[in-house]
């Protein structure tokens, strides 16, 4: 589960995350929706401790991010601690973010070699049938600029898998895309979902949402201005700014 608990954040004079709560459960899918500027890359890279909080706490299956708990206090973990911890969460971000000098395979199994230290002949194994899953066994050997952008995205979704994080995060893992690979991509999460994985997007395929996620959010400058199943953001949606925003989307 990922609880963040009022958390605020501010870049100077700006004030990025305003006061959020969220509760995403285990094995629970979560869009995130809200306008550019609204603070939702910030709150991912938050939970993935890319960016620290002023106040408030993210806790990933109970672990404080950022924390280690000493009895009742909480103590600031290294740098070295802060990597170990990020493992447990994956990120798949907009642009891929793979290294463009190693292979695909290369690029699989890094992080689980060197944040976990795990032997090179079982990352190996893992990381091609993670490939195979999301449809790019065959690419196992070529780098990065040789695939497209789908498929770019597909080995970024295997890279993340391969840490086995307890929750994935995904920011806009389609909106670099050409409209004709945006659909492989969508598949290729959607079955993460049906694994029972714990995700958290953020996208603007609202048909995507409806389809697989089980809450949705939408957040505005800061704050979470409505929560709940995709039929109630959606099509029942509360508050004006939610259907201002829908209204320009759908
Ligand atoms: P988009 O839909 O365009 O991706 P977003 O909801 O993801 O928007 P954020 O990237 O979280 O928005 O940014 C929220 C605000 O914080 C923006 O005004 C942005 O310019 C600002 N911001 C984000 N990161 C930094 C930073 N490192 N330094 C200063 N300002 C930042
Ligand atoms: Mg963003």
């Amino acid at each position: 589960a990922v609880e963040v608990l009022g958390v605020h954040k501010s870049f100077g004079a700006l004030h990025v995350l305003d006061g959020v709560d969220l509760r995403v459960r285990r094995g629970e899918v979560t869009v995130i929706l809200g306008p550019s500027g609204s603070g939702k890359s910030t709150l991912l890279r938050a939970i993935n401790h890319l960016e620290k909080v002023d106040k408030g706490l993210i806790l990933v299956d109970s672990e404080p991010i950022g924390y280690r708990r000493k009895g009742t206090r909480l103590h600031e973990l290294s740098e070295r601690e802060i990597l170990h911890q990020r493992a447990k969460v994956g990120f798949v971000f907009q642009n891929f973010n793979l290294f463009p000098h190693l292979t695909v395979l290369e690029n699989v199994i890094e992080a689980p070699r060197s944040a976990q230290r795990r032997r090179r002949d079982d990352v190996v194994a893992q990381a091609r049938s993670l490939l195979a899953a999301v449809g790019v066994a065959d690419k196992a050997d070529a780098y990065p600029r040789q695939l497209s952008g789908g498929q770019q995205q597909r080995v970024a979704i295997a890279r993340a898998l391969a840490l086995n994080p307890a929750v994935i995060l995904f920011d806009e893992p389609t909106s670099a895309l050409d409209p004709e690979l945006v659909g492989e991509v969508l598949e290729a999460i959607r079955a993460l979902a049906g694994q029972g994985r714990t995700l958290i997007i953020v996208t603007h395929e609202i048909g995507f949402a409806r389809e697989v996620a089980d809450s949705v959010v939408f957040m505005d400058a800061g704050v979470i201005v409505e929560h709940g199943t995709p039929s109630q953001v959606l099509d029942h949606p509360r508050h004006e700014r939610t259907r201002a925003f829908l209204s320009k989307v759908l």
